[in-house]
């Protein structure tokens, strides 16, 4: 599949810290995996790296079978969706979700048709008019996900997506973020410190631990043993 990533002998360095150790990983295609450990071990600076966010110091990144390690972002297949949502405040909803597809060149038409669809998806077809400040922290989080699925990315990296939200909307988006991922049979890559969240989302748990990969496994194999 398209959405298939595989990292090989990747190491990220800050100067003289290493952030990330010579690290080999496959993912397969369609895979919900979580990244988990704890703060500082590397989880968000892998992310970055699979996005194209950050330059990676030695190894190579294969997305699809394709080597993309000097690829831009936009070249990658890969979408990514931040930990602050990071909406534009002067834009509405529908624009804030088409505004990838402006970058892509897309006619205004079919923008606005495929922004219409892929706000029903995450259930807020009703706010399409409205801006990000008249919205809640769930409402501004879905909106968040439809602006970055709406490029149809084979591999969708998510940064903490959860933690801003109060416990009741943290299970519920939990469902709703499993579900779309089913849906859209693409790869989902979910950096965590929150086991419970690893547990019910994931197909694959990823553990590290001072920038190297620490364990690998289902949630039964990592969580049961
Ligand atoms: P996590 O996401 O697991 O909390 P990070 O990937 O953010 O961990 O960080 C891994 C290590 O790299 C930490 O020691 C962090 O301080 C360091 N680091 C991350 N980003 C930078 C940066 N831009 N400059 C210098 N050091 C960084
Ligand atoms: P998270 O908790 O999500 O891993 P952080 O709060 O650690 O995020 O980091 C936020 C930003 O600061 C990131 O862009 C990261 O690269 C940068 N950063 C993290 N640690 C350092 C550091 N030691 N020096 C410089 N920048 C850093």
């Amino acid at each position: 599949g398209n959405g298939a990533i595989e990292l090989i002998a990747v190491s990220k360095y800050y100067g003289s810290t290493i952030a990330v150790k010579s690290i080999d990983l496959k993912i397969p295609a369609g895979a919900y995996c979580c990244l988990i450990g704890p703060s500082g071990c590397g989880k968000t600076t892998t992310l970055r790296m699979i996005a194209g966010h950050e330059a990676i110091s030695e190894g190579d990144l294969l997305i699809g079978q394709r080597n993309v390690t000097e690829l831009p972002p936009v070249k990658r297949g890969t979408s990514m969706m931040f930990q602050n949502y990071a909406l534009f405040p002067h834009m509405s909803c529908a624009e804030n979700v088409a505004f990838g597809l402006r970058m892509q060149g897309v006619s205004p038409v079919e923008r606005a048709e495929r922004a219409t669809e892929m706000l029903a998806r995450v259930h807020m077809d009703m706010f399409a008019d409205r801006k990000p400040d008249q919205l809640s922290g769930g409402q501004q989080q879905r909106i968040a996900l439809a602006r970055a699925l709406i490029t149809q990315p084979e591999v969708l990296l998510l940064d903490e997506p959860l933690s801003a939200l109060d416990p009741f909307l943290r299970a519920r988006m939990r469902d709703e973020l499993r579900r779309l991922q089913q849906d859209l049979g693409i790869t989902f890559v979910h950096v965590t410190h929150a086991q419970d969240e690893a547990l019910a989302l994931s197909d694959m748990v990823v553990v590290m631990e001072d920038g190297v990969i620490r364990q690998k496994g289902t949630p039964e194999e990592i969580f049961n043993r």
